[in-house]
């Protein structure tokens, strides 16, 4: 129950709010303490009178951007830019706990994922010798009682001040243009990128041959961002697995027991819980061992691979025993060819490519997401339409476009390029929906009208974005779209 109210509740709000804190905001923690959710809602719209603020040790900081709320591992905002005392102003991440002490109980001073942090933020603090990084206590900066604040977090224009907050200086611009030339704008920085991605292949395929260059970008894909590297390790090491096996075909079982063994992600020991894990375990070792002691050298560590915020249908054995599936195969570069060379209806593209790619069920693991989850009652596909979106627009399609340019025809547009602009929207990840955000405002998904007018975004974020900061400093591109709309168009 509030103790103070800035508003009296009328029926509405009563039932809104049932009486009791927000849900979100409920933690079990003393009435004058917030929780860590409020704190970071607190820091994001900047209640706080932000004129006085200073660190624990005496130092003025200015807050220039809070920075971009991250949802995923690592510090609670990224990119904010502050500005200490009468110091350049620099950039940098935030970390918001409710005690000062947590900065060390959590091991964060010795976590590389924090080592960009430039401010943490608590409720309440009394050291007063210098922290790195600084120490700010909001207890004494609020712009309002906390009892206060907390309504006011459950408002719709809370809701909303944050996301407008995320406009970049483009977004007017991107507003006003005709949005022909907006297509236009994007058309050219997604066919940047499939170049882009283009020219990597062809680089690669100059040293190791296209069909390895191809399976390299195969396992990148299928590494997501977390995984990008050790997937394209296992990759590289195709040619010494085709020399062991002196060229003999391998069937899936054997596939799948040579990546679980050489990813380091084969557990040793039966789980003794599952039958179905158990017996498929056992199966995968009595071939691994056949093989362990020739390919011993090339075994990855189990730390080089990530698990934070990874869907259980997109663990890495999961990935790596759909790969098993296309090398037992046999033939999928080649069958990737005549797809290409087919004159699919852009309608057709993505089903046609999905039958290519997506394997017969696995005896195990389409009821399976990894080596410890508990049997599904459903089979679940080793591919979805998403994933096959991410490999045509990441790797399949640069591929054949890196052969084409390789023909020393890039200026043309080619099938590949016809291709990428027909595909259907991919998913949407955390990277593009803030870059959408920072563009487009609200409206950015509608904006978009294909998977490559997003890959269009996430250039100018590469370009732009990641070159600049939160407040969009000595950024460009607002001016490239004012003076570049006619080329854009014509583009
Ligand atoms: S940095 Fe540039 S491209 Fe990115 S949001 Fe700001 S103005 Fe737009």
């Amino acid at each position: 129950m509030y103790k103070m109210r800035s508003w009296t509740l009328n029926a509405y709000d009563r039932w809104r709010l049932g009486e009791t804190e927000p849900a979100r905001l409920r933690e079990n923690r003393p009435a004058d303490e917030p929780s860590e959710n409020l704190l970071q809602a607190i820091w994001q719209h900047q209640r706080l009178r932000r004129d006085d603020l200073r660190t624990l040790d005496g130092q003025r900081v200015r807050v220039l951007h809070p920075g971009f709320h991250n949802r995923e591992a690592g510090p609670d905002f990224r990119d904010a830019v502050l500005q200490f005392e009468d110091a350049p102003s620099c950039s940098g991440d935030i970390e918001v706990d409710v005690h000062s002490g947590l900065w060390r109980a959590h091991g964060h001073e010795a976590n590389p994922a924090y080592e960009k942090v430039r401010l943490h933020v608590v409720w309440r603090g009394t050291d007063q010798i210098p922290t790195r990084p600084p120490t700010l206590a909001l207890h004494s900066f609020l712009d309002a009682p906390l009892e206060q604040l907390e309504q006011w977090l459950t408002t719709e224009p809370a809701q909303t001040a944050p996301r407008a907050a995320l406009d970049g200086h483009c977004h007017p611009c991107l507003r006003q243009a005709p949005v022909e030339t907006v297509h236009g704008i994007l058309h050219q920085s997604a066919q940047v990128r499939l170049r882009a991605k283009a020219a990597q292949f062809e680089a690669r395929a100059r040293q190791s041959g296209w069909e390895q260059a191809l399976w390299e970008g195969l396992f990148r894909a299928l590494g997501y961002k977390q995984n990008v590297w050790p997937m394209h390790r296992l990759a590289e090491m195709l040619p010494e697995i085709g020399r062991l096996n002196a060229g003999q075909p391998s069937a899936i079982p054997a596939w799948q027991a040579r990546w679980l063994g050489l990813s380091g992600l084969l557990p040793a020991d039966l789980s003794r819980s599952n039958l179905h894990t158990d017996h498929y375990l056992s199966q995968i070792w009595s071939l691994w061992w056949r093989e362990r002691d020739a390919l011993q050298h090339l075994i990855l560590p189990r730390t080089t691979w990530r698990f934070n915020n990874l869907r259980p249908a997109n663990h890495p054995c999961r990935r790596l025993a759909l790969a098993a599936h296309w090398l037992a195969a046999g033939n999928l570069p080649a069958r990737l060819e005549a797809w290409f060379a087919t004159d699919a209806s852009s309608a057709r593209l993505q089903a046609s490519l999905m039958e290519i790619l997506q394997p017969k069920p696995d005896p195990y693991w389409s009821t399976h997401y990894t080596l410890r989850s508990r049997n599904q009652d459903h089979t679940q596909p080793l591919l979805g339409v998403a994933r096959a979106t991410d490999l045509a627009l990441n790797a399949i399609l640069p591929w054949f476009q890196a052969r084409i340019q390789a023909g020393h025809n890039s200026d043309t547009p080619s099938r590949a390029e016809a291709y990428y602009f027909a595909w259907p929207k991919a998913e949407d990840n955390s990277k593009l929906r803030l870059a959408r955000q920072r563009l487009f405002g609200g409206a950015g998904w509608r904006w978009l009208r294909g998977g490559a007018e997003q890959q269009g975004v996430l250039q100018i974020a590469h370009d732009y974005c990641d070159q600049s900061n939160a407040i969009c400093s000595q950024c460009r591109f607002p001016e490239f779209i004012r003076r570049g709309a006619t080329a854009a168009e014509k583009g």
